[in-house]
């Protein structure tokens, strides 16, 4: 089914469709030989994509969410691991970029800058195994010292490690005045007190790189702390600034994984002369139908983020369940697609050398990233039911402003 899409949204994706052919080429040898792949990120940067939700005025392309979520979308449909490494860049820019619009932050203005002239690419590495990536708490430590803290803990998952020039991380400081609180902090990641430990080898999604990374009393400026939040409450500047946007940019990749291997499988069916096949063609019904229910919950979302409305009519509980709902939509439909798929693909989608079998491996991540289906539901349903998940942090909270 083909996408009524606006002008801009249009323009966007001719130009990722220059690096399309190039991500779809390496996608396989980047996944066999389980590296990161620093070669698309070139082309990523030379095409300007890197600076695609970078206000125009700061240097960048000026996408919005909306724009950003179809690029995405796209890049994933070539080189799933390579769009989703991207997204972790790109998103966090898209939203700093539509608060700098609200706000007018000096210091946010800095960073897009750095971001409009290519001299800056992101990772978020939050991720520790037993802590619930909702930025509620971490086993991550800040201990104060002079002019600043000491990180010291284990993350996992940390996705464009390899290739970041800015991390966001999180850490629990035992704040004598405050009590605890999960701080959220930029880190330089070329100062002493980290190491990145080669220990990701995963079913799919391999060529993110997402390795493990180690804090061993990393110094962070007291300037390095972008926020503190009291352990355990949800966060409203955590919604707005980062879910409001990773929930979206996962369901994008996760749906255009499947929309790769829809266009993937029409060439089979071409080929093998059963178009004509009307079980055939309600297989990719199916599958166009629920493409379109994800890219309709995706729009949705960019336009109630992009008009405040989401942060404005609901409450942060609510707002993180919306968030969850498009993800879950998103990265459900996407594993189901490629199992309806397998009805008409057949043989062919077990192959190690066939694009497919990388694709049906990479789209499982989908279903354990943040916010996955069991958290999700319990946010959706609690909210309905008037019961609090987590007390949200007061914004006037001590401490909180920072
Ligand atoms: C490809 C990929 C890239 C990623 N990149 C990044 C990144 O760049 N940065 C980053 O920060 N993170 C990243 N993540 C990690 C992600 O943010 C999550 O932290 C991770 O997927 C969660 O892993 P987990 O299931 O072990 O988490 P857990 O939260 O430990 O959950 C484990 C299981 O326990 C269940 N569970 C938890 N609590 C309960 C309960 N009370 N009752 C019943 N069941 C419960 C959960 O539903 C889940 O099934 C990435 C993940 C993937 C797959």
């Amino acid at each position: 089914m083909r996408q009524c899409l606006d002008e801009r949204q249009q323009r966007f994706l001719s130009l990722t469709d220059k690096v399309v052919p190039a991500l779809a080429e390496r996608a396989g040898r980047h996944d066999r030989d389980n590296t990161f792949p620093f070669d698309d990120y070139n082309d990523l940067r030379e095409a300007g994509l890197l600076r695609l939700t970078v206000p125009e005025e700061l240097g960048g392309l000026g996408a919005g969410q909306a724009e950003m979520l179809p690029v995405l979308e796209r890049l994933a449909s070539a080189g799933a691991a390579t769009a989703l490494a991207y997204a972790m860049h790109v998103a966090p820019l898209g939203s700093w970029a539509l608060t700098w619009r609200r706000t007018g932050a000096p210091p946010l203005a800095q960073v897009l800058q750095l971001a409009g002239q290519d001299r800056l690419v992101l990772a978020a590495i939050a991720s520790e195994i037993g802590t619930s990536n909702l930025f509620l708490d971490a086993k991550t430590t800040a201990t104060r010292t002079e002019g600043g803290y000491r990180i010291t803990g284990r993350k996992n998952f940390a996705t464009n490690s390899s290739v970041a020039t800015m991390w966001a991380t999180t850490a629990r400081y035992e704040d004598p005045d405050h009590g605890a609180r999960l701080l959220v902090l930029l880190v330089d990641p070329s100062v002493p007190g980290i190491t990145i430990e080669q220990t990701w080898d995963t079913l799919g999604m391999r060529a993110t790189q997402s390795n493990d990374v180690v804090f061993d009393g990393l110094f962070v400026p007291e300037h390095g702390v972008v926020q503190s939040i009291p352990v355990g409450h949800f966060d409203a500047q955590v919604l707005e600034t980062i879910i409001c946007w990773t929930a979206p940019s996962f369901g994008a990749v996760y749906t255009g994984i499947a929309a790769g291997a829809l266009d993937w499988a029409i060439a089979q069916i071409r080929r093998r002369g059963l178009a004509g096949d009307p079980r055939v063609q309600d297989a990719v019904a199916d599958v166009e139908i629920m493409l379109e229910v994800n890219r309709s919950v995706l729009q949705r979302h960019a336009a109630e983020v992009s008009s405040h409305r989401l942060m404005e009519q609901l409450t942060v509980q609510e707002g993180l369940g919306r968030c969850a709902f498009v993800k879950n939509v998103c990265t459900n439909n996407a594993a189901a697609i490629m199992t309806r798929l397998l009805d008409v693909v057949g043989g062919a989608a077990y192959m190690r050398g066939q694009p497919f079998e990388r694709m049906w491996r990479d789209v499982q991540a989908g279903l354990i990233m943040p916010i996955n289906n069991r958290t999700g539901k319990e946010l959706i349903g609690a909210s309905s039911l008037d019961v609090a998940v987590a007390p949200v942090a007061d914004l006037q909270m001590p401490g909180s402003e920072r």
